[in-house]
């Protein structure tokens, strides 16, 4: 934006600084006028209006001087405000795809939340009252896991290896048994890799 005004700023400082030198090409053209006419016969009058001549055409050369280092000003603003815009562009499309992106992002997380908590639903319908109990209660306790997998010998919840005594309890539990872990509590999933 401080471009932009530079910019027209300059442009306004360029009209006013071409008027000056309109005026003064003007002034000369008419005094020459006068001069070429004859109707000035009085040396004294004739010398000063030539004077005066030669001076307007230095002021005029001084003021289009002027003209000129303005242009040349108002030409750098432009070129600036141009760079500018297109940057305020690129920075304006980043954020446009980030936010198309972040949007698209939000609706695949709830689908998936949806999707998820419909699964669980029918799973904990298949489950008996009291272990869903019991699990919900060591989820709140262990950090969101209830159930952990026994996996070669080790809770993976905990990720702590079971004692010899706890497998061997652990391989005569019938298959329905609820088994826990010693060290965390969470319920242990048996597994073909459970290492029993
Ligand atoms: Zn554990």
């Amino acid at each position: 934006m401080a471009a932009q005004t530079e910019e027209s700023d300059t442009a306004r400082e360029q009209t006013k600084a071409e008027q000056d030198v309109d005026q003064v090409r003007q002034r000369a053209a008419r005094d020459q006028q006068r001069l070429d006419s004859g109707a000035v016969s009085s040396p004294k009058d004739l010398e000063n209006l030539q004077k005066e001549i030669v001076s307007l055409a230095k002021r005029q050369g001084d003021l289009e001087d002027i003209v000129l280092e303005v242009m040349e000003r108002r030409e750098s603003a432009q070129e600036r405000a141009a760079e500018l815009t297109e940057r305020v562009g690129a920075v304006q499309g980043k954020i446009d795809d980030a936010t198309a992106r972040r949007v698209a992002a939000f609706e695949e997380i709830d689908g998936e939340a949806a999707t998820v908590t419909k699964e669980r639903e029918v799973v904990s319908g298949a489950v008996p009252a009291e272990l869903l109990k019991l699990y919900d209660k060591l989820r709140q306790q262990q950090g969101g896991i209830g159930a952990a997998k026994l996996y070669a010998r080790s809770c993976q919840g905990c990720r702590q290896e079971l004692a010899i005594t706890e497998l061997n309890e652990i391989r005569k539990a019938a298959s329905d048994t609820v088994v826990r872990c010693e060290n965390c509590g969470r319920i242990l999933v048996r597994t073909s890799e459970s290492g029993l």
